[in-house]
């Protein structure tokens, strides 16, 4: 068994490398290719994509992974191995059966299928017309339901999909924590709504780029990143990405007219690095030096982007750099009327512009669509109209248009369906995960309030980062935080934070 380990470590060590070469190419291509360079780089890719599930799912690592006893009931092989080997041969097992048990023929109608719905989302887009991407859709989600179907699940087809970006994770736990978390969001946005707005006027304003990007690498350098191990480069849309155990980069953009979107673009992906360069040694250059779940990975974004830097503390320190900064603009504006500008809740219809408190509606919205295409109780004729009604009901406003409602999203063309709830599931995570920090860390807000950050950085390396993909996501919410996951966590942050901010009665 031993021999066969071993074997089966130096074949996923090269699939590792293999990823890593893929994202310099990917990175390249995002942020400094010339535009004429697209045509033999989607090439490239395609190659090195095709290259990867060869010998992903090779006869090799197949005959490897059962002489080591892994099968669907013991995925973690029957060998007396420690319990890094374990999760190794566990998540090993998860890439290859997944992969494996997807027929070449849809893999490729499915890369062929994405690439034309692409273009149909951009022009019904454009035109504000679903009409134009409606066939592409009804094709991907039958083609989604296809793959469910090849790689199986218990109850229901979207357990397989959730599956690639939440390991583990059912419809029904996202259903069951998503159900009470819509009713308290809602109910919360619906007294925001009544109460005294706060005035933003301020950060309307123009703010010069390249003073943004010198404030935003200042906050990151605090928050301990790249350490010689990272950089930060502009690309249309921000993103983080692995090139190698000491290679984590991010990229942000700056809009002159937007000044917070940069600043915490760049705070976001910043905490989806840290948790990257956090890996353990005893896991790094395997498969497990990842992330464990796309909802936790969010969740290390979140937590640094709206925990730490929305909060009071946060800019108690950064403000009068950032006013000094920007005197122009905050001349005058005391930090108080500042920090309720950067939590201004208004709901809106554009997902990714959206605050914290209504975020997650649009997920779970998201969410009970994708559901319901799937297992055919919605046509996708029908889509357009479920969507503005399911807006009116949870975010009490219906939008003018399809672009600016069903079509605003990238990721169903893309055929990535199963993903949004990982979005909020982060949120959730950060909360929780931030109620235990706080009784570990009880001068946590003083650290803040220093702009030292290195107690806060520390406890999530040791109860998070370190261990990358070795316990499953629940498992490693249970040992954070000693029990399952819980909205609760998440929704009395958001009542105390906000019913300060907006002087609601009860707080
Ligand atoms: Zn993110």
């Amino acid at each position: 068994m031993k021999e066969s380990l071993s074997a089966l470590k130096k074949a996923a060590r090269e699939l590792y490398l293999l990823e890593h070469t893929q994202a310099v190419i990917s990175w390249d291509m995002e942020t400094n290719m010339p535009e004429a360079g697209n045509e033999e780089r989607s090439d490239q890719l395609a190659l090195l994509e095709g290259i990867m599930h060869r010998k992903l799912t090779s006869p090799e690592i197949g005959r490897l992974l059962s002489a080591l006893g892994a099968d669907d009931d013991k995925p973690e092989g029957k060998g007396d191995f420690k319990i890094e080997d374990k999760a190794f041969i566990r998540e090993l097992y998860r890439k290859y059966s997944r992969a494996s048990r997807l027929p070449e023929s849809l893999v490729t109608e499915m890369a062929r299928q994405t690439g034309l719905s692409h273009n149909n989302w951009v022009s019904a887009r454009k035109n504000a017309d679903f009409s134009l991407f409606e066939k592409s859709l009804s094709r991907i989600i039958e083609l989604t339901r296809e793959k469910a179907e090849k790689i199986g699940y218990k109850d229901h087809p979207y357990d397989a999909l959730l599956d690639e970006y939440e390991p583990y994770m059912t419809a029904k736990d996202v259903a069951g924590v998503f159900g009470p978390l819509g009713e308290k969001l809602a109910d919360l946005t619906g007294r925001i709504a009544a109460a005294k707005q706060v005035d933003t006027s301020f950060i309307q304003k123009p703010y010069l780029s390249e003073l943004q990007d010198r404030f935003g690498r200042r906050v990151i350098e605090k928050m301990s990143y790249p350490g010689g191990r990272g950089r930060l480069d502009i690309s249309a849309h921000p993103f983080t990405t692995t090139l190698g155990t000491n290679d984590v980069r991010i990229t942000t953009r700056y809009d002159e007219n937007l000044v917070l979107s940069g600043l915490f673009s760049n705070i976001h992906e910043c905490g989806h690095a840290l948790y990257e360069l956090g890996i353990g040694e005893n896991i790094q250059g395997n498969i497990l030096a990842n992330g464990v779940s796309l909802g936790i990975h969010e969740s290390q974004s979140r937590f640094w982007e709206n925990m730490m830097g929305r909060s009071m503390p946060f800019w108690e320190h950064f403000y009068p750099e950032f006013q000094k900064t920007f005197s122009e603009q905050l001349d005058g504006i005391p930090l108080e009327a500042f920090y309720k500008a950067v939590n201004r809740v208004n709901p809106s219809f554009i997902r990714v512009e959206a605050d914290e408190v209504t975020y997650s509606l649009h997920v779970i919205l998201r969410f009970e669509l994708e559901k319901a295409m799937l297992s055919g109780e919605l046509e996708v004729s029908s889509l357009p109209d479920a969507w503005n009604a399911r807006m009116k009901d949870l975010l009490g406003i219906v939008p003018a248009d399809d672009a600016e409602g069903v079509l605003q999203d990238v990721h169903w063309s893309a055929g990535l369906v199963g993903y949004f709830p990982t979005y909020a599931l982060g949120n959730l995570y950060a909360a929780q995960f931030e109620k235990n920090m706080r009784i570990a860390l009880p001068g946590m807000d003083d650290d803040v309030r220093a702009g030292e950050f290195k107690h806060i950085l520390g406890w999530l390396r040791e109860n998070i980062h370190q261990h990358g993909m070795i316990y499953p996501a629940s498992e490693l919410c249970r040992r954070v935080t000693g029990e399952d996951l819980n909205p609760s966590y998440f929704t009395d942050y958001l009542e105390k934070k906000y019913g300060e901010v907006y002087g609601l009665r009860g707080n």
